[in-house]
């Protein structure tokens, strides 16, 4: 019987004390920290190789992210739904980001409400979105968890003067 939401919340709270939700943001800065500067050297460049660094990271970070929380939370016997609450639960306890899913015909958007962290740091400033690493984190982690292969798009960027960050999301055959 699949777990509800109340009891999938209780499990991640004793799973993932208060010490390890702040060793885990502490760790994530350092993360944003390269990704700011690594962005700042394409700025400076525009060299193209450097976005898809970006991408090809995040994807790293992201799959290790999936295998993490399967791992942690027990979830390999687990439906996909149950995955995808375990994950929900998981975001919005570490609550770097809030996310609202959508489906649209061929596609899935994931809408990183108020922008993703990195896009805070160059609100307004680029004209051009540019969440590269959080694109490959969503399809990293995706492979993780779901074992899906996706190609994901930001479609709009707080950077370039949207409201949001919002990521279109299409499974590869
Ligand atoms: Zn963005």
């Amino acid at each position: 019987m699949e777990d509800d939401f109340k009891n999938i919340s209780n499990k991640v709270n004793s799973v993932l004390p208060d010490d390890w939700i702040g060793g885990f943001e502490l760790g994530w800065s350092w993360t944003e920290d390269f990704e700011r500067r690594i962005y700042s050297l394409y700025l400076q460049g525009m060299n193209s190789n450097l976005l898809k660094l970006l991408y090809d990271a995040g994807y790293d970070t992201g799959k290790r992210l999936g295998e993490g929380i399967l791992s942690y939370f027990e979830l390999e016997p687990r439906s996909l739904k149950e995955r995808a609450y375990y994950f929900d639960v998981f975001l919005s306890k570490i609550q770097i980001v809030t996310i609202k899913y959508s489906k649209e015909e061929g596609y899935r958007v994931l809408t990183f409400i108020g922008g993703t962290q990195f896009s805070r740091n160059f609100k307004e400033l680029t004209g051009e979105s540019i969440c590269h690493h959080t694109a490959g984190l969503i399809a990293g982690c995706t492979k993780a968890l779901f074992n899906r292969d996706v190609i994901v798009v930001e479609s709009r960027c707080l950077a370039k003067g949207d409201t949001d960050c919002e990521f279109r999301v299409w499974v590869t055959e």
